[in-house]
């Protein structure tokens, strides 16, 4: 297993020693996080390698699983969008379906924890099922900048219970709400098999494997197949970028979260309108959920592409300017904080489709451009973005609540 003994010469050593000297009060102290699915999206991702180094250090942390029928998922995808800014028809049925599945998972689900720690919409009526014995934090990794309003005013009254709010930007703070909100950015692991290092032999092993050949230059997009990351408008910006530059191949990888019952639809979108791309094979879809394929595409790519019209933080961001990719992505959400333009990677807006196309191009001409991006990108996760930083943040922030 990974411990935080395995950071040494990855992160600097002042952080290790900071760890071991704040957890050491921390002692004893229980912590649970509770989400919604085990597999797809950054969630999930973090949570699987945070709760681990958590207990590593001495602070016992556990990690829940929400469970719910396809309704439910379905459902709480629609407050997702419109917590995003969409438009929705807020039911009797959605509302009582919402509650019942939050009350279901109360009945088989005892929490005793010093500090428990919601994430996302799905579990958020949780607390109404609980005599609050402890503090209770949402965390919530969603771009809120503009929410719906009459979600918005719905949720309230669930999030008015909790002790703080935890978003990934200052644009997502909420000024209706007497509460505290605290911003923590997230983390990769640097030692995951999505994000080790691995050798030429092993990346071209795994693009065989899943038959991505490498005669051409890659260009990859990594995201569930969700109309927030814009898979179509890849597609079209793809087809500008192939009439100027033949030596190049599409990747789009999603695989689906089992949370998330739009991307079939979705990706279905997708298929169509790459049909005769997807033929002649310079496009490749894939929706296999494998974090080796997705560190070898990362490391295997000319250029990324993260063209999302929202993006709450960006997880595929900072994994691909770890591995020192060169990276094209829209100013949204939690991506300029990863990215400086011109500096370690290219910014523009979601809708400027020709400026994608131009950007892409200018990286796959000019290779030594896009190292450059990678080794600024690659330090700037180094010193920001890695699991010690998210362990530092949150025992920090157990301290000042104990
Ligand atoms: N991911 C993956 N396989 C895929 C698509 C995504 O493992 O086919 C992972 C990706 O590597 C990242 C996470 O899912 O770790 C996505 O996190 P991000 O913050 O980018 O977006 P979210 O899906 O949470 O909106």
């Amino acid at each position: 297993m990974i411990s935080i003994q395995n950071y040494y010469g990855i992160v600097d050593d002042e952080v290790i020693h900071k760890l071991y000297n704040v957890s050491k009060k921390l002692f004893n102290k229980r912590m649970v996080h509770i989400n919604s699915t085990f597999v797809g999206g950054g969630v999930a991702e973090m949570l699987s390698t945070f709760i681990p180094l958590m207990n590593d250090i001495g602070v016992e942390a556990e990690w829940r699983i929400q469970y719910g029928v396809p309704d439910f998922f379905a459902i709480t995808k629609e407050f997702h969008n419109a917590l995003q800014g969409d438009n929705i028809t807020l039911s009797e049925h959605k509302r009582r379906a919402y509650l019942l599945a939050n009350e279901r998972f109360s009945t088989f689900t005892r929490l005793h924890h010093d500090l428990i720690i919601i994430h996302d919409p799905q579990p958020l009526p949780l607390i109404n099922y609980y005599i609050k014995k402890q503090p209770w934090i949402w965390r919530c990794h969603i771009d809120l900048s503009h929410p719906n309003k009459e979600l918005w005013a719905y949720l309230k009254k669930f999030i008015i219970k909790y002790d703080m709010v935890i978003v990934s930007n200052e644009k997502y703070i909420q000024d209706d709400l007497p509460i505290q909100f605290k911003i923590i950015n997230p983390a990769i692991s640097p030692l995951s098999t999505k994000n080790m290092e691995l050798s030429d032999k092993e990346i071209e092993g795994v693009l065989q494997k899943y038959k991505i050949p490498t005669d051409k230059k890659i260009i990859t997009q990594i995201s569930r197949f969700d109309k927030w990351k814009d898979p179509e408008g890849v597609i079209e910006l793809f087809k500008i970028v192939k009439q100027k530059c033949k030596d190049c191949r599409l990747v789009l990888c999603g695989s689906m979260a089992t949370d998330d019952p739009e991307g079939i639809e979705i990706y279905k979108r997708v298929q169509k309108k790459a049909s005769s791309l997807i033929e002649s094979g310079d496009i490749i879809l894939i929706t296999v959920e494998n974090n080796f394929l997705v560190n070898a595409l990362q490391r295997a790519s000319a250029v990324i592409i993260q063209k999302s019209i929202k993006e709450g933080f960006g997880l595929t961001v900072t994994e691909a300017l770890w591995k020192g990719a060169a990276v094209v992505a829209s100013r949204v959400g939690g991506i300029p904080l990863q990215i400086t333009d011109g500096v370690s990677g290219y910014l523009l807006d979601p809708q400027d489709v020709d400026g994608f196309a131009e950007r892409i191009i200018y990286l796959l001409q000019n290779e030594s451009k896009a190292k450059e991006f990678g080794i600024a990108g690659k330090e700037h996760v180094r010193k920001n973005f890695l699991m010690t930083r998210l362990l530092l943040d949150y025992m920090n922030l157990m301290n000042d609540i104990f």
